[in-house]
């Protein structure tokens, strides 16, 4: 099959032809019709990431048909829709897994990072993490649901009822959760790079009360903030923008160093937050509400083989919305 894969970090991907995959147990078999690129993927190519599987097929926002089923394989029959998410398998043994915390299980693996995944023709994937796809969506339009909608509704829980919303980097993510934020009777301040209008145009097409510079002040205090930008010094300017018990929820996994800030910053209970991974059980509920608001997802599409110039594009912050590799 044909595959773009990541020899080494700090490399281009290599357009190559591999073999294709078996499903093992409990696995079952994909035939991938497309595939979105996640900041995640430019954060393991980047090297940012600690010990990826190599070489590595990336990719971890997959739709596509289960075409062979292994044994002990029983939740899909051939020909379903599924999608395949960033956490591919979790022990189910430890105190986390046990705890309906399987995001911090510390043998979780991960698709496209320590299991091959989505910049290819097929994949396995472990039936147990497979979502099935809502009808009401086009295959590239799913795929940006499958991380930066389910890890962004992730971090939008974790804002509990704040009403004023900052969003602080308006890319994959944002644009998902904007649109459920509003839905539940949420006003969104959408934060770009300086200068950004374009970015802050869309976010206002969305709904976005305001938008502006992340280095600008909203115009009323926030009730909480989630950072998408893998942009350290946005926590304290993010911190400044929050009220009194104010939340700041880092939403990426990789972010630059975070600079010093004065405890005032902090102080009368403001608190800062990252979020890791995803639950199966965040994907059922993100996945419930999706089609109800309707959230709708805006997708520049790439061929597999312009992997690279799909990443590079994101990187150069020219996606607005989600880049999607569509493989068949
Ligand atoms: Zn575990
Ligand atoms: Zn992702």
């Amino acid at each position: 099959m044909r595959a773009m894969v990541l020899d080494s970090p700090r490399q281009l991907l290599r357009h190559a032809e591999i073999p294709e995959p078996r499903p093992g147990v409990g696995q079952v078999l994909i035939r991938i019709n497309v595939c979105a690129v996640c900041r995640t993927d430019l954060h393991v190519v980047d090297g940012e990431l600690p010990e990826p599987k190599l070489p590595l097929v990336p990719g971890h926002e997959i739709v596509g048909r289960v075409a062979e089923i292994g044994t002990d394989a029983q939740r899909f029959k051939i020909g379903d829709r599924v999608g395949v998410p960033w956490l591919g398998w979790a022990c189910g043994k430890c105190e986390y897994c046990q705890s309906g915390r399987e995001n911090l299980c510390s043998r979780a693996r991960f698709t496209g990072y320590t299991l091959d995944g989505g910049y290819a023709e097929c994949c396995v994937a472990d039936e147990r993490f497979c979502f099935p796809i809502p009808d009401i969506y086009a295959d590239a339009e799913a795929t940006p649901l499958l991380c930066a909608g389910l890890i962004g509704f992730r971090s939008l829980v974790r804002t509990g009822r704040a009403r004023r919303l900052g969003i602080y980097g308006f890319g994959g993510a944002a644009h998902i959760i904007t649109q459920i934020a509003r839905y539940q009777g949420r006003e969104v301040y959408a934060f770009t790079r300086p200068g950004d209008e374009e970015g802050q145009e869309f976010a206002r097409s969305l709904g976005a009360s305001w938008a502006g510079d992340s280095d600008s002040e909203p115009p009323e205090p926030l009730d909480a903030a989630i950072i998408f930008a893998p942009a350290g010094e946005l926590i304290p300017l993010a911190l400044k923008a929050v009220t009194r018990g104010g939340i700041v929820v880092c939403g990426g996994i990789h972010m630059s160093d975070v600079p010093s800030f004065p405890y005032k910053l902090l102080w009368q209970e403001r608190s800062v937050c990252s979020i890791a991974n995803l639950t199966r059980r965040d994907g059922d509920e993100f996945f419930d509400i999706a089609p109800r608001v309707p959230v709708r997802t805006s997708v520049q599409t790439f061929g597999l083989a312009e992997a690279n110039e799909a990443m590079a594009c994101l990187r150069a912050g020219k996606i607005h919305g989600a880049a999607v590799l569509v493989v068949q």
